[in-house]
């Protein structure tokens, strides 16, 4: 399964009020972490302040693992974006530039 097919099945499971919009074509590897799918979703402010979401699924998972990890994919993204709507604005203007990295192998 293709990251961008993966990130079409997690962004169909997230409740209404789960506010991320998906990135494509994000080649940037910030962790460097290879033998991994990444994908990327980004989570924005009214303050302007975005932060990059990103989802690590190792290679080796078959199509029907990833499917059945989904759930728990979702859990983890959805858990990063609320993680990112607690905290206030001054917090958010000192990780303009962060990011709130996560693994699942
Ligand atoms: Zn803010």
């Amino acid at each position: 399964m293709e990251e961008k097919e993966i990130q079409a099945l997690v962004l169909k499971e997230f409740d209404d009020e789960v506010n991320l919009r998906p990135l494509n074509g994000f080649k940037l590897d910030f962790s460097a972490n290879p033998g991994f799918k990444k994908i990327f979703f980004s989570a924005s402010c009214d303050c302007g302040t975005a932060a990059l979401l990103s989802l690590e699924i190792s290679e080796n998972k078959t199509d029907d693992e990833i499917v059945d990890a989904l759930p728990s994919l979702v859990e983890r993204i959805e858990m990063q974006e609320k993680s990112f709507r607690r905290m206030d604005c001054s917090m958010h203007s000192m990780m303009r530039t962060g990011s709130i990295p996560d693994n699942v192998s």
